[in-house]
């Protein structure tokens, strides 16, 4: 019996799995930028499909740390690296993590490949039907390429919550089902909080920003709540989807987060409320990042 508190874990970088998400990712775009067309090809499933590529079981991050060996003590799991037009997740009652291999980006490579495009840094030479669309998916490629060490530490943080806290994720996932509770109703269920404000997943959004800070140890101080926020991709889509819901909430689950940095002694000197022309900004960045071609 664990009492369910707010702490963030022992959660090391977990280097055995970015090993193979970086294996898979470089056989389909090597580290020069060459597409595989072979690899490709092959990977160019329908959309309503999943492919697992990969399958690592929890037993083996258990020497990492403390926390990962109570939690495949209690909840073993596996960890598939997968190809999906689905999101990285954590599935409590299938006691498994996904880590997905964006679709979409595959079908965007294979698009420039038939039109003459073997290297990821050549497409903006390559002007076609569609080619704006086929661009933002190769963004899409290169953001999970560039991030997915961040995924994969959101999703363990999950993973290890459930398994210290009596198994809260499964339970709550299992009555969701069961009542086949939709998004927006499933929000309300917590006093009309979005469930990206909700403390289960505020605590991995945490566990994503002390992995910023690991790797900005010297200029931590320097970093501000924007930066942090924009780092990162799965925040940034939280920022927008928030926003969507109204100004108030985008400010409240900053104001959360803030809160839980100052309590885990995360917070930098430079991390504070932002104001309403901060958070205009920041939605700006991310709708020009969105809608520009690539990022090299
Ligand atoms: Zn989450």
């Amino acid at each position: 019996m664990y009492i369910l508190q707010e702490k963030l874990f022992d959660i090391p970088t977990i280097n055995l799995v970015q090993k193979e998400v970086y294996s898979i990712l470089s056989s389909i775009v090597d580290k020069n930028g060459n597409i595989n067309k072979k690899t490709v090809e092959r990977y160019c499933i329908p959309y309503s499909e999943e492919k697992v590529l990969k399958t690592i079981h929890s037993s083996k991050l258990k020497k990492l740390s403390n926390d990962l060996f109570i939690a495949n003590k209690e909840k073993p799991i596996k960890i598939n690296i997968t190809l999906s037009a689905n999101t990285n997740t954590y599935f409590p009652t299938k006691k498994e993590i996904r880590i997905s291999i964006p679709l979409p980006a595959i079908y965007a490579l294979n698009t420039y490949i038939k039109n003459g495009c073997s290297n990821i840094f050549e497409v903006n030479k390559f002007h076609f039907r569609n080619s704006r669309k086929w661009k933002k998916g190769i963004t899409q490629f290169k953001d999970f390429a560039n991030e997915y060490e961040n995924a994969i530490i959101h999703e363990v943080s999950h993973w290890v919550d459930d398994a210290l806290h009596n198994s809260f994720f499964e339970k709550l996932k299992v009555f969701a089902d069961q009542i086949r509770l939709s998004k927006e109703e499933f929000d309300l269920l917590y006093a009309n909080t979005p469930m990206d404000s909700m403390f289960f997943e505020i605590n991995a959004q945490i566990h994503v920003i002390e992995n910023l800070r690991k790797k900005n140890i010297g200029k931590w101080d320097s970093i501000t709540m924007e930066d942090a926020i924009l780092s990162h991709s799965g925040l940034r889509a939280v920022f927008s989807s928030l926003y969507k819901s109204g100004f108030f909430l985008v400010n409240q689950w900053i104001q959360i987060l803030l809160k839980r940095l100052s309590r885990e002694g995360l917070l930098s000197a430079s991390m504070q409320t932002l104001n309403q022309y901060e958070i205009q900004r920041m939605l700006k960045y991310i709708t020009i990042r969105e809608e520009r071609t690539i990022i090299v």
